[in-house]
């Protein structure tokens, strides 16, 4: 297939795995985000894909091209992959100009290229700074450089190792969107990692959740947030509060509702969980939940209410949009967003 196809991947580092059979497959033009937490895989499977690490099990093929494969003893070198790497130190040229950074490693300087690299440098506003070295240049104009270099040689395949780490926050959100016009514009086929949920679901088509060397779930940034495949990446993706129960013709009752348990035998132990925004409350003097705490966080306000669960107490965390600040021992209701709750076997 053409753009990148990564098949029954696994690697191990001195017996140890930490890649177990994973599959990626990235259509051309498509951004595609290994997202997961620290120590999961999701560099090491990069490096595989790139050829920085030999392939131990399984297959890469670029553009309809094998370009490893563990059992037919094929292993490209990653310069003959037709790929762009992007990782997140830069690892910019000191020695050379912003213009030849980005020239490097373009094999035929042809006037076509040239004239990429002119349009590029103007795209991402580094106009006055096409001769100066890398630096004097902030992060986030070195990392526009470095992305401009990695696609000056018009890769089939873009790989980047969270790109954005070493941007502030108040850099990032400007400097994802033009990298996220500069690939689509570019058309190529990018795989990109990140531990940053808020991150995958900006930048991907497609979000592949890693958990201990295997993929957990791969879907779309909408699927992967309302439709998690379990707890582990409900949790992922953001806080949710739990609320135990037990399954009893398939559903469960909590103090907040009774829940579909969907393909769960009756009897089951499960926990519901509910994203913060998926609660609703309402000031209700004969309310059944009690206010432990409000704060507000600037658009949306944080309310913690204590509800009875029949056996102990057990604390929920609310979202709620603008300023809501209850009286801490005041009384609400609490409603419950369906679509914000997953019911998950223990
Ligand atoms: P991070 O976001 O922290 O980089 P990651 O999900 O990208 O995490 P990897 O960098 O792929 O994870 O690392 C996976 C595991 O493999 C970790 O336990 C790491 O310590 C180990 N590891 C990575 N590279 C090597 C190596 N060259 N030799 C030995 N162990 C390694």
């Amino acid at each position: 297939m053409s753009g990148l196809l990564i098949e029954g991947v696994s690697h191990a580092f001195d017996d140890v795995a930490v890649v177990r059979d994973v599959s990626v497959m990235a259509a051309p033009g498509e951004v595609v985000c290994l997202l997961g937490p620290s120590g999961c895989g999701k560099t090491t499977l990069l490096r595989v894909a790139a050829g920085l690490e030999r392939l131990q099990h399984g297959r890469v093929c670029i553009d309809d091209t094998v370009v490893a494969d563990a059992a037919g003893g094929i292993h490209l070198p990653p310069e003959r992959r037709g790929i762009g790497l992007m990782f997140q130190d830069y690892a910019l040229f000191p020695h050379l100009t912003v213009r030849d950074n980005i020239r490097f490693g373009i094999g035929a300087d042809t006037p076509e290229r040239r004239t990429w690299i002119d349009q590029a440098i103007r795209g991402m506003d580094l106009d006055g700074h096409a001769d100066s070295f890398p630096h004097t240049l902030s992060g986030g104009q070195q990392q526009r450089v470095a992305l401009l270099r990695a696609l000056a040689p018009n890769p089939k395949v873009l790989l980047l190792d969270e790109p954005f780490s070493g941007l502030d926050v108040s850099r990032r959100a400007q400097v994802r969107q033009q990298t996220l016009d500069t690939l689509k514009q570019a058309g190529v086929t990018a795989l990109m990692v990140t531990h940053d949920p808020e991150e995958a679901m900006f930048m991907a088509d497609r979000i592949l959740v890693m958990n201990q060397g295997r993929v957990v779930q791969d879907g779309t940034p909408v699927e992967t947030y309302f439709q998690p495949a379990n707890a582990f990446v409900a949790g992922f993706f953001g806080p949710v509060n739990r609320l135990p129960g037990r399954v009893a013709n398939g559903h469960v009752t909590t103090p907040l509702g009774r829940f579909a348990a969907a393909g769960l035998a009756d009897g089951a132990g499960v926990s519901v969980l509910v994203r913060p925004e998926g609660l609703h409350l309402i000031v209700n003097a004969d309310g059944n939940f009690t206010v432990l705490s409000a704060r507000p966080l600037g658009g949306t306000s944080m309310v913690a209410v204590e509800i009875p669960d029949g056996v102990g107490k057990l604390t929920l965390e609310a979202r709620v949009p603008g300023i809501f600040l209850p009286a801490t021992g005041s009384r609400v209701d609490v409603s419950v967003d369906q679509d914000a709750a997953y019911v998950f076997e223990n």
